[in-house]
């Protein structure tokens, strides 16, 4: 089993399934991603795509997005042009 978030594959004790906060969606995460607070990548792309960009979007979406980044190690600049690809 994969974890939706960092990829990586866990035990089935570490299963956590939980709704993605301010998004219709329940995600398989392991509890490292759940204890960091971090989402799937393609839904912090694709939520901020649909808010209508970065600049639009409230402040409890920016820090699930930020901390998101962090544990992923992605960067914002990569974000942002994933969120621009995403567009297309
Ligand atoms: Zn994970």
């Amino acid at each position: 089993m994969l974890c939706e978030v960092c990829k990586d594959g866990f035990k089935e004790s570490d299963v956590v399934v939980c709704t993605v906060p301010m998004v219709p969606y329940s995600a398989r995460i392991c509890r490292n991603c759940l204890k960091a607070g971090a989402i799937p990548y393609w839904i912090a792309t694709a939520n901020t795509d649909i808010a209508g960009g970065w600049d639009n979007c409230i402040e409890e979406w920016k820090d699930v997005v930020n901390d998101t980044l962090k544990h992923l190690n992605i960067s914002m600049e990569q974000f942002l042009k994933d969120v621009e690809d995403a567009q297309e």
